[in-house]
Formats: C-alpha cells, structure tokens, sequence
C-alpha cells in the first residue's frame, strides 16, 4: 500500500518501511499505553509517537498540563526506527547553497539554530539519563560528485563566517588519519549518533513520569478548531477536545498540507560487522559525502557499522524486495571501496520512506488558518535534529512565547509566523 486516500483521517497512509532495522533486533521498546483515552479534555493532543512526538510531548509534560499522544501503530513502529541516526547540524543544503535560496541572515540563522538543537539534545539525554548509546564525535563531509573540492571550501568560508565549527581537510590528511580518498573534507562539530528508538522511547518515558498519557493502536481522524479550542475524532468514534493539537505524523503528511514543496522519497540503509577491528577514527566519526546518490555512515555502540544512502525519488521504491538486495549489495561495496574496511555480510538490511523539501527545511509550527492545530513534517537527512526544533517552536506557541526563528521554518501561507 504505499499511499492510500483514506477518507477517515487527516493524514495520508503509507507503508513507511520494510526489512528489519537494527534497533528493532528484540522488537520494539515497550511502554504501557492505554486502549482508550482517560479524559474526554486534554491541554495538548500530540498524534505520532516517534522522535517528533516524543520530543514533543517531553517539552510540554511539565506536570500541570494534561496531555495525550496518540499513534495509529504500536509505539516506535514508523519511521523513527528506521533511522541511521546520525545527529547533525550540518543540513542537507549546503549553507552557501540555502543562502542563494532563502537569503544569507536566514541561511545562517537556520544552519545556527540545527547546531543549538544538536547540543540541546545531548543536553537533554545526559540530563534525562537516558540509555540510547548516544555518542558525541565530529561529522566528516566528504568531497563527492555533486559538491567538490572548491565548493567545499566556498562552504567552509560561510560557516566561518557564521560562526559555526567547521575545518578543512586537505587529500593528503583524509590519506594519511583516514585512509580515504576523496580531494577533501570538511571536519565538523557538534554532531553525534545514537539509537533512535531507546532515544525516543526514553523520551516517552521521562514524559510519562511527568504525566503523559499514551493511546494505541488508535487513529486521530479529522479535527475542528475554532478559536481557542480543537476537537478530534478519534477511529473509536470517540470526540476529544483540547487547547492544542499537533501532528507529529512523520511521513505520512496532514493531507490539507500536501505540496510541491516536500516530497516523499525512497532510502537503504544495512548494518553489518567489520571481519577485523575497526580503525578508531571509524568508531570516532560520523561520515556522509557531497555525492548524488550519496553514501553514509557510523558505527554503533554494539560494533555495527549502520551504512546507509543509495535514495530513489519514488515514493515506493523501498516496497521492492530484489531492489533491497541490490542496494544492500551497492552499500557494501562503496563502504568497502571508499574505506578498505572489509565487512561479514549484514545482520540487518532496511529500506524506507524518506522525505525531501525544496530547501532542505521542514516545516514546523502552526497550519496556516489554526493558531492551534501545529504540525512537523517535512523532515529529510536531519530528521531529527529538526524534531528538536519543532519540538521547541511548538512548545513556545503553546506557551505563548512564539520562538524567534518561528517565521523559517513556518507552513507557506502562514502570515502570522514571528
Ligand atoms: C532510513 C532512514 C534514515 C534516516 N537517517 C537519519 C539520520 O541519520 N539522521 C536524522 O536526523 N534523521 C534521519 N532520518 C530521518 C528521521 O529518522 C525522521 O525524520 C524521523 O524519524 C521522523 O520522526 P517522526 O516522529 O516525525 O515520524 P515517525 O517516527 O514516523 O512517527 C510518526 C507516527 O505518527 C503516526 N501517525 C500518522 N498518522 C496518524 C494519525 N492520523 N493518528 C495517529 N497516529 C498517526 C504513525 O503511526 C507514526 O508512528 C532517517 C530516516 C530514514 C527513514
């Protein structure tokens, strides 16, 4: 089924994966949830229950607010456990490349605020203490076919110039410390990498400990909004109202906010085992490359190497199972090829929905027309350190202290952004 227009509820159904992730090998995290709602009022009614919910109801759970998540799968079974997980500042558009797009001061603003959200969620899981194998080490941008030699230096002379951490690495240095060979690299902090779906359930738990309430298997199907109030339905036929709602649905957009903007797209990615021990800069590094159709990779706290890459602008391309084999196949061997470190066939091989948007940016904040009802979506490579953002724009509206970089990654049409 890859996308159905199911007349029921707001927002598109699709098969958002297939194959096994890694962090799926015992299943998914377990979390006591609830088959029907406890109230028939909540301050906040939050739909999704993967990184962007998670983080979402974590921000607004503070003990006074009554607030629901409701998913239409069990908890952490769409995309967010799909996830390579690597934790970036370092957007899918290049920062020289934003800045002719959307202007240089907002370039430089959104690229500024993905790097406060990567220190916001290490910050976060130490204080949370949360067991996700989360690991800070720097992220090393290859040279590739699409972004070379000199416009990795054009790159580099706009995130000095921003502020933002960034050095070169010259062929010979990638040679002699790495043992790649590509004409260059930017060398790139703070990123980091973790287990996507023990970050996400640990969040659900701390919000639960604060007084979240989670509901599944249950749909939210249509909503209302009129002034200060939303209501839902609810699949059991049930009507919920509350201050606020918001979407946090991944890839399966609210179909009112479908565009041209954003678009769904396919993804591979593998883990496997080193057949020797791997080199340290290999367990210390996250690594992607300029090139199109581009390659990632890291390691995992357990001694996986996750790879990933070899994206497919269709939208059911990872349905297809002999091109997974041909993927998984394709992965090996330019991780091979690029890094000489030779791999045991995978233990695990994925494929899934992913997503792109004309500028790299999501969109999060409210529906245009609804002060209440709030979506993130949109989201691509960086996934998750958007999730962060959206998450701190959300919390900010309800709060009523709209967050100053609101208006860059607002809904187009939404005129009352900040
Ligand atoms: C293979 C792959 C690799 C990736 N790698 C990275 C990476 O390295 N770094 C990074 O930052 N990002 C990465 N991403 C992106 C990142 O994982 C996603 O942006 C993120 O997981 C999306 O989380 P989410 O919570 O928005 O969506 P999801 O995890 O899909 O959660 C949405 C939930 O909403 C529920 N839902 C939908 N509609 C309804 C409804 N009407 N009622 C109730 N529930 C509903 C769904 O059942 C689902 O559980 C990757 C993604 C993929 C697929």
């Amino acid at each position: 089924m890859p996308h159905t227009a199911d007349s029921r509820s707001e927002t598109e159904k699709r098969d958002l994966r297939t194959g096994q992730p890694l962090w799926l090998s015992d299943g998914p995290p377990k979390l006591a949830v609830r088959q029907t709602p406890r109230h028939t009022r909540y301050d906040v009614i939050i739909a999704g229950s993967g990184i962007s919910g998670a983080l979402t109801a974590w921000h607004l759970c503070d003990g006074k607010r009554r607030v629901l998540l409701i998913d239409r799968r069990p908890p952490l079974t769409g995309s967010t456990p799909a996830s390579t997980a690597m934790i970036q500042y370092e957007i899918d558009t290049p920062l020289t490349k934003l800045s002719e797009m959307i202007g240089k001061e907002q370039a430089v603003r959104a690229w500024k605020r993905s790097a406060k959200a990567v220190q916001r969620l290490g910050e976060i899981v130490r204080l949370e203490n949360i067991p996700c194998g989360y690991t800070e080490k720097p992220a090393l941008y290859l040279a590739g076919d699409e972004f070379g030699f000199r416009a990795l230096q054009k790159e580099l002379e706009a995130r000095k110039a921003a502020g933002l951490t960034s050095r070169f690495i010259p062929a010979q240095e990638l040679r002699d410390t790495y043992g790649m060979d590509r004409t260059g690299a930017l060398l790139s902090e703070p990123s980091a990498s973790a287990d996507p779906a023990q970050l996400t359930a640990g969040l659900l738990r701390r919000a639960m400990d604060s007084g979240l309430e989670i509901v599944s298997p249950m749909e939210v199907g249509d909503f209302v909004a009129t002034g200060a109030q939303a209501a839902v339905t609810l699949s059991n036929g049930q009507i919920l109202t509350c201050g606020h709602a918001v979407f946090c649905t991944g890839y399966e957009f609210l179909k009112s906010l479908e565009s041209r903007e954003h678009r769904i797209i396919s993804t591979w990615a593998i883990s496997a085992r080193s057949r020797s021990k791997l080199p340290d800069w290999l367990d210390n590094h996250i690594v992607w490359e300029g090139s199109d159709p581009y390659l990632y990779f890291r390691t995992h706290t357990d001694g996986h190497v996750v790879i990933g890459g070899e994206d497919e602008p269709f939208e059911t391309g990872h349905m297809n199972a002999a091109k997974l084999e041909r993927k998984v196949a394709t992965l090996v061997k330019k991780f091979e090829a690029l890094t000489g470190v030779a791999l045991y066939p995978p233990s695990h091989r994925w494929a899934a929905a992913f997503g792109e948007s004309t500028t790299g940016l999501p969109f999060l904040g409210p529906v245009p027309g609804h002060t209440n009802i709030h979506a993130l979506m949109g989201f691509g490579g960086n996934g998750i350190t958007f999730s962060v953002i959206g998450a701190e724009i959300v919390a900010a509206a309800i709060s009523g202290n709209p967050d100053p970089d609101a208006s860059i990654f607002a809904f187009p049409g939404d005129a009352d952004a900040p």
